[in-house]
């Protein structure tokens, strides 16, 4: 197929000819239509009418001609927007083929910016001004901040209203005042140049080693993936930087994906520090008119680097040399609903048909990273000093059978005396436990009844913070009651075991006098305060930091010198395939956070269990030692990455129903039988129910070496669901709830 389109790559269509267009509707066909006036080229963006409404569409090849001539309607228009290069299609095409997603589906993803039907025009944007406010009000306040703190970002009225919180008047008031300026802009304006000549921080010669390599991958203009592995703090980051600096030398594009997008503007200050200007950026908190601008301007060139979450993948980029994807094994990568897609092995596979550079970037890597590195598919750079004194920090066990423990307390006294300890020396200590809310269960006293979500299989967890319950499943929320639920006692509800808020109770009672900060990601408003709250945690403003997995994810705390890890079995539990392989990068990150900059760090795990295989390696702190043990057993069970799976889901209201129709699938499975594939269930899914829907899980397992993608396409195609049951596959499944 690529060659096909690389071959007709210039093809134009003139007034009337037929082209076929993919539109990111629902059906699943190219549609014919006749060229405009204008013409179109392969690869044009074009809006066309369908049924009574218009919708956006690619011209993707020339028309069949095998519908009827005379209802074949023309495109309406051309859009104003670089055509669609034949790589991007090819990428599409191979991406949808491999996750199973129709090509229309592909497309949306790949077209999910506001206005691309919109003309080229000016329009209003808010800036900061130069004068003062005579009187300063909370509103006021408010937007001042958001121009202040995120100037490099457009905001028109109606988007500035919104992410203040305040009416147009306010803005209006402030305008008038000069405090704040309307600019007239161009819808879309270049980014800054980046400058790769500008020094980079002084390299330690480990450090300029691994960047000369990394430089030279880069330099070959051809496809190549490497593991760049270095402990926390090693300096990846200066080094990879070094690679993007050498990709735009060339004169090429370079997209950085970052799993936590709380990080971003930290991120972009690093960035503008190496190369004198902020980069783009592509994530949720971006405004629309700023997603215009920069998937605009990443499909004409004039956005060097794209900073970004995992759908910044699908722009349109015209000229790409790089993919960085940093913290490589983070789970956030997966996309685990509508497309299910990793964006770890997409940046492989868009980089192989670009003929650029990935970099997978991580101090713990996947276990599919490691192997891939270890059987030499990937190059493997390796650094492994920490940056200037800063050290691993030594780790040890709190064996919790021989620690005397207070009811409904969960420091031991072990673990309190060393965080004494940090505080009569001023520095930090964080408690790691990830389990966001009060306390993940609520009981009934008199029946023992569990509060659980009436949609869900799941617990309630109270999330005393924000005064309600919650059920993380499906994100109800409701009211504590005052009486049980089940039996009506009243006054009997009780919490058990501890989530960060009470960890958070219960610090403050022991350590009276320290300045305790929260860390979850509940806890807070946007990623705006997330982002003040690292801040300042950063520099000092609380002695005790209390977190879940959000901490273990890159930030830079230097004064903290103690890590506590309030329950280390709590990982192991989870009893699927991954469970070990993530519990020893939790561990690790976690304990990575201590002793950063000068101070000498040290990690405590609290566990029931000191003498776990897994326990024992992140001690060891032998990592190379840990994949080869993780990679023969998944070797010995066939299990990826050296077999492949597959999970299949299917939901619906009635679970018989549900039920029969899995079993007839499972019971057919021939196509299945031909690849020699197993197929194992149908089973309730561990979580059986989410929004009043039954799950019932099939897991096919197959060799590497097989088709498995088209043979479940036919097997699945080959039964007529009912319409009240969803189907989804995912290939590669990260999770099994
Ligand atoms: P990693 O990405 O491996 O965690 P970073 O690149 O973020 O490491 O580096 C950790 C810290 O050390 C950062 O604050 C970084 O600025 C600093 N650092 C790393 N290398 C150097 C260097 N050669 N000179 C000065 N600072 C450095
Ligand atoms: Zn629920």
């Amino acid at each position: 197929m690529s060659d096909q389109i690389k071959h007709n790559s210039s093809q134009n269509f003139s007034d009337g000819e037929l082209v076929s267009v993919l539109t990111t509707q629902p059906i699943d066909r190219f549609l014919d239509y006749k060229a405009p006036k204008e013409g179109v080229k392969l690869g044009s963006y074009v809006e066309v009418p369908l049924g009574p409404r218009k919708v956006i569409g690619v011209v993707w090849c020339a028309g069949k001609g095998d519908y009827d001539q005379n209802k074949i309607r023309t495109i309406s228009n051309r859009l104003d927007v670089p055509e669609m290069r034949p790589e991007m299609m090819e990428f599409l095409s191979r991406a949808g083929r491999y996750t199973l997603t129709p090509l229309n589906g592909m497309l949306k993803l790949a077209t999910r910016a506001p206005g691309l039907t919109d003309p080229p025009s000016m329009k209003i944007v808010y800036a900061k001004g130069d004068r003062d406010v005579d009187r300063m009000t909370p509103a006021r306040e408010r937007v001042l901040k958001i121009l202040k703190d995120t100037a490099d970002m457009q905001f028109t009225g109606k988007e500035l209203k919104e992410a203040a919180n305040v009416t147009i008047s306010v803005i209006k008031g402030l305008v008038s005042q000069g405090a704040v300026t309307e600019l007239e802009s161009p819808r879309d304006i270049p980014y800054a140049e980046l400058d790769p000549c500008l020094p980079s921080k002084k390299l330690t010669s480990a450090q300029k080693d691994a960047g000369d390599r990394l430089r030279k991958n880069i330099r070959m203009n051809t496809y190549n993936t490497t593991l760049l592995r270095g402990i926390t703090g090693s300096g990846k980051t200066e080094v990879y930087l070094e690679a993007v600096a050498e990709c735009l030398l060339l004169g090429k594009q370079a997209l950085i994906l970052i799993p936590e997008i709380a990080l971003t503007v930290e991120f972009l200050d690093r960035l503008k520090k190496r190369f004198g200007q902020k980069p783009a950026q592509w994530h949720s908190g971006v405004t629309m008119t700023e997603k215009r601008r920069c998937w605009r301007m990443v499909a004409e060139a004039k956005a060097q680097v794209v900073v970004g979450a995992r759908s910044s993948l699908y722009l349109p980029f015209k000229n790409l040399g790089l993919i960085v994807v940093d913290e490589e094994h983070d789970t956030s990568y997966k996309q685990e609903d509508g497309v299910l897609y990793s964006a770890r092995d997409m940046a492989v596979m868009r980089a192989s048909i670009e003929q650029g550079s990935v970099i997978l970037a991580s101090a713990t890597p996947s276990l599919e990273t490691w192997v891939n590195a270890d059987t030499g598919k990937y190059n493997r750079v390796d650094l492994t000093e920490r940056f200037g004194d800063a050290r691993i920090p030594e780790i040890f066990t709190i064996d919790m059978r021989d620690q005397p423990m207070e009811r409904n307390s969960w420091i031991s006294p072990q673990l309190k005396e060393e965080v004494e300890l940090r505080l009569e020396r001023s520095e930090q200590s964080l408690l790691f436990l990830n389990r966001r809310g009060y306390a993940p269960i609520t009981v009934c006293r008199k029946c023992g009844d569990q509060l659980g979500c009436e949609q869900c299989d799941a617990r309630m967890v109270e999330h005393r913070f924000h005064g309600h319950l919650m059920c993380h499943q499906c994100g109800e929320t409701k009211e504590m009651p005052n009486t049980c639920p089940s039996c009506g006692e009243v006054d009997c509800l009780t919490a058990v075991g501890p989530g960060v808020e009470r960890l958070a109770e219960e610090a403050q009672v022991k350590f009276p006098n320290a300045k305790i900060s929260v860390l979850s990601s509940d806890m807070l408003i946007s990623a705006q305060a997330l982002k003040e709250r690292i801040k300042g945690i950063a520099s000092g403003d609380a002695d005790i930091i209390i977190g879940t997995q959000l901490v273990a994810k890159g930030h830079n705390f230097p004064l903290l010198t103690l890590v506590g890890v309030i329950d280390s079995d709590l990982a192991l539990m989870g009893g699927d395939l991954r469970a070990a392989e993530r519990t020893f990068q939790l561990m690790r990150q976690v304990a990575g956070r201590a002793g950063r900059a000068d101070k000498k760090g040290i990690a405590f795990l609290q566990t029931h269990q000191p003498e776990h295989p897994v326990v024992k390696a992140i001690l060891k702190g032998d990592e190379e030692e840990f994949w080869q043990s993780e990679a023969q057993q998944r070797r010995l069970a066939g299990m990826p990455p050296f077999g492949r799976l597959a999970g299949i889901i299917l939901k619906g209201p009635n679970l018989n129903n549900v039920f029969n129709v899995a079993n007839h699938m499972v019971k057919n499975a021939q196509t299945l039988d031909i690849i020699n594939a197993q197929v194992f269930g149908p089973a309730p899914a561990p979580i059986a129910r989410v929004r009043g829907n039954h799950r019932v899980r099939i897991l096919v397992k197959s060799s590497k070496e097989t088709m498995l993608q088209s043979s479940l396409m036919k097997w699945r195609n080959s039964f007529k669901i009912p319409k009240d049951i969803q189907i989804s596959i995912d290939i590669d499944p990260q999770s099994f709830y």
